[in-house]
């Protein structure tokens, strides 16, 4: 089996609803995203001859990723996030808001991207996000082999 890796990294705002502690403010990291899709074997012809994928192919879908995140505020869509989103507006100047169905955890989020990349129809292995340096959230499927 092959595992081809590659990486992406993007800054985003985010908080946590009815959370107590630090992470209940807005604040902001730098996401650092890995990415591997899988492959059993080489394709055996064609363009892609001796590849699983083409890396152009795993660049292009990150690129997506980190545009759709990438210098936004990712906002739970229940009762706290529509609130700040209604003060937003009411704001002279405007602000990109991305509304999600799910609080901001690195792990809802690597859940989110991994479907996001599945979509894009790559054969994805895992993603694994960093929400610091140090701190990280890997989602797999079980069922992904
Ligand atoms: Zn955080």
């Amino acid at each position: 089996m092959f595992i081809l890796k590659a990486e992406v990294q993007f800054d985003l705002a985010h908080y946590l609803s009815n959370y107590e502690g630090k992470c209940s403010n807005i604040h902001g990291h730098r996401y650092r995203l890995i990415a591997k899709v899988k492959g059993e074997d080489v394709k055996k012809e064609g363009q892609l001859r001796g590849m699983v994928e083409d890396f152009g192919t795993i660049k292009k879908a990150l690129k997506e990723i980190e545009d759709y995140f990438d210098h936004k505020l990712i906002v739970e869509d229940d009762e706290v996030g529509q609130g700040l989103i209604k003060g937003i507006e009411n704001s002279p100047q405007s602000f990109k808001i991305l509304t999600v169905p799910y609080r901001p955890t690195a792990e809802e989020m690597s859940r989110h991207i991994y479907h996001m990349l599945k979509d894009k129809g790559l054969d994805i292995h895992e993603v694994e996000l960093f929400e610091t340096p140090t701190n990280s959230c890997i989602y797999t499927e079980a069922d992904n082999d």
